[in-house]
């Protein structure tokens, strides 16, 4: 097992992977840039190294700074979190240059699903269901138009290097697709410096469904049931629950082993996700993640399962001692994603809680870093905790949330709490009837 993790992250997350690590005995080196000096996870750390000023491609980007900290504190591994630098396959190849463990799965795999096409066509030839759509990249126009014929319209042109919603534009009719071509490209150019782009059959009323998987790299690997996140702001996730209020235990079991079939041949280690949209009771594959995902707790809410805990093992060369039949699910769970914004406008609010109050009490999990008198720094994302709630039927899930959602205080900046208090006692959450475009739709309707 590893003897020192350097965690290579910030906020919640990175006080998330300390606990871990705490809980299996390792040491734990924190970093930070000049804007974090203050954050609980360094406070908690056995060691902390400041990597740099508070533009995070000076830190927490900066891939020399973070192996010279690795070198001063003997750190034998990096917890790379999410975001930053956790799909860098780069950064893992450099770890492993100099003898560090990077905790995550094999460069090769996080640089084929770092490109939707290619992880496309990964995926279709593992047996995962993908959305229709070309046979790869689309090298002309007259390409397009004969591919969007073929599958119907709308079209969505897809950026390959796309990443939180760019580079994406739907074509409704023919007329159209030119200009989303050339829009796409040009986006995509501009964000990824690629314009390679793809064409999918566009899904008018799908849900957000995805399933975790979990492997050892040897070619034993499981799933772990799926997370229901089709509430959605701008492609961004609100609320994410498990199970998802519309999948059936079956329909579980069948897509699950389809996911953990696949991770099986692929031989992936570690933690993944494997996102679908699901619309008529079929699942179509856009896209999977190999790193922890914000939204885990729900799923380890329900199986009762450490992931990060697991994934730190099989990174260090532990065999998974899961096995499928020990993935029980259990109740329900419902993660809030609480962000330092204005409820209505969503106008960042970034600066000090003057007051802090979490909710607790049985089935409640608060993973947060903020404390009284902590100041959220306006360099970084807006996420202020994540408040996950557990009950034994969704319905007394809700009826949980609703009263923790109540008890909690962040006072001093504007918060999204307002937001979920309306949410949870909306009717077509409470009946679980919601597609991806819910939340956009309702917002709408309030100005
Ligand atoms: P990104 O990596 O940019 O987040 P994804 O492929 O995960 O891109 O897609 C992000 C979101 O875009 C999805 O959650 C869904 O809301 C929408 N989307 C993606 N593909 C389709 C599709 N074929 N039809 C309809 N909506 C889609």
């Amino acid at each position: 097992m590893f003897k020192k993790i350097l965690i290579a992250n910030r906020g919640e997350i990175a006080l998330r992977i300390l606990r871990a690590c705490k809980e299996l005995g390792i040491a734990t080196v924190a970093v930070h840039s000049t804007a974090d000096a203050d954050a609980m996870h360094v406070r908690l750390a056995d060691e902390s190294v400041c990597i740099g000023p508070p533009p995070a491609r000076e830190s927490y980007l900066n891939i020399p700074s973070l192996l010279a900290a690795c070198e001063i504190t003997g750190a034998d591994a990096v917890h790379p979190g999410y975001g930053f630098l956790a799909e860098n396959a780069r950064f893992a190849e450099i770890l492993a240059d100099h003898n560090i463990h990077f905790i995550g799965p094999k460069a090769e795999h996080i640089r084929i699903m770092g490109d939707k096409i290619e992880a496309k066509k990964t995926a279709q030839s593992l047996g995962i269901p993908v959305v229709p759509g070309s046979d790869g990249g689309i090298t002309s126009d007259d390409e397009a138009h004969r591919v969007a014929e073929e599958i119907g319209f709308p079209v969505l042109v897809k950026a390959a290097a796309g990443g939180g919603g760019r580079g994406m534009k739907v074509a409704m009719t023919r007329e159209d697709l030119s200009h989303a071509l050339s829009t796409a490209r040009t986006e995509a150019l501009a964000a990824f410096g690629d314009d390679a782009v793809y064409l999918e059959k566009y899904l008018s009323t799908p849900r957000h469904i995805e399933v975790q998987v979990l492997g050892d790299g040897r070619g034993h690997a499981i799933h772990l049931g799926e997370r229901d996140c089709s509430l959605q702001r701008r492609h961004q996730k609100v609320w994410e629950e498990a199970p998802s209020p519309v999948i059936t235990p079956e329909q579980r079991t069948q897509i699950g082993e389809t996911c953990a079939k696949a991770m099986q041949d692929l031989q992936y280690l570690g933690v993944g996700t494997i996102e679908f949209l699901y619309e008529n009771g079929r699942f179509y594959f856009i896209e999977m993640n190999t790193r922890i995902q914000v939204e885990h707790p729900v799923t380890e809410m329900v199986t009762g399962i450490d992931l990060i805990n697991e994934q730190i093992r099989v990174a260090a060369g532990e065999a998974l001692t899961l096995q499928q039949s020990d993935v029980v699910i259990e109740g329900h769970a419902i993660e809030c994603r609480v962000n330092a914004e204005h409820p209505a406008t969503f106008r960042p609010s970034p600066g000090r809680i003057t007051h802090y109050h979490v909710p607790g009490g049985l089935g409640i999990r608060v993973d947060s870093n903020a404390y009284q008198g902590y100041v959220i720094p306006p360099t970084y994302d807006s996420l202020v905790g994540k408040l996950i709630v557990h009950g034994k039927t969704r319905d007394e899930c809700l009826r949980r949330l609703r009263r923790a959602l109540d008890e909690f205080v962040v006072d001093g900046i504007d918060t999204t709490l307002p937001l979920f208090r309306t949410l949870v006692r909306t009717r077509d959450i409470a009946e679980g009837r919601y597609d991806i475009h819910w939340l956009e739709h309702f917002l709408n309707e309030g100005e």
